[in-house]
C-alpha cells in the first residue's frame, strides 16, 4: 500500500511520525490527541488495520474491542482520577476523519451539555 493511502495512526505505529505515546502493548497502541478537547484526551488506537470502526472492530474481534475499553480505564486511572468518556466517531458526518479503529479517551474536567469530543 502506498504511504499517502495508509492513516496517520498507522504511520504512527510503524514509527514513521512521532507521537506521545502513553501505552504501547502487542496489539494496542495510545498516544495524546494532538488536538485535545479534554484535560486528559488519548486516543486508544487497535494496532491491526483490518477494522475502519467500532462497528467491524465489534463484529470481527470483539475481544480486541474488550481489550481498548480496558486500556482506557487503565490509562484514566493512570492520567486522571479514573472516571472518563469514549467515543468512537463512526462516519464523517459526526467528525471521523481517521478511517482506522480509535477509542477517544477523553478525562478531567469536560464541558456540560454535549457528549461531542
Ligand atoms: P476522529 O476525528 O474521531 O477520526 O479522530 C481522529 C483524531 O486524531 C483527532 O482528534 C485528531 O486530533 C487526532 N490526530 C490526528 N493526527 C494526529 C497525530 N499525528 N497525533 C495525535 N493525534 C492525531
Amino acid at each position: 500500500m502506498a504511504t499517502d493511502e495508509r492513516s496517520v495512526f498507522a504511520r504512527i505505529i510503524a514509527g514513521e511520525i512521532p507521537a506521545d505515546v502513553v501505552y504501547d502493548s502487542e496489539r494496542i497502541i495510545a498516544f495524546r490527541d494532538i488536538a485535545p478537547k479534554a484535560p486528559v484526551h488519548i486516543v486508544v488506537v487497535p494496532k491491526t488495520e483490518s477494522y475502519r470502526n467500532v462497528v467491524e472492530l465489534a463484529a470481527g474481534d470483539p475481544a480486541l474491542l474488550a481489550e481498548v475499553v480496558a486500556t482506557a480505564k487503565t490509562l484514566a486511572a493512570e492520567h486522571s482520577n479514573g472516571e472518563f468518556r469514549l467515543v468512537f466517531n463512526t462516519g464523517a458526518s459526526v467528525g471521523q476523519s481517521v478511517y482506522h479503529v480509535h477509542a477517544h479517551m477523553l478525562s478531567g474536567q469536560l464541558e456540560e451539555g454535549t457528549l461531542a469530543h
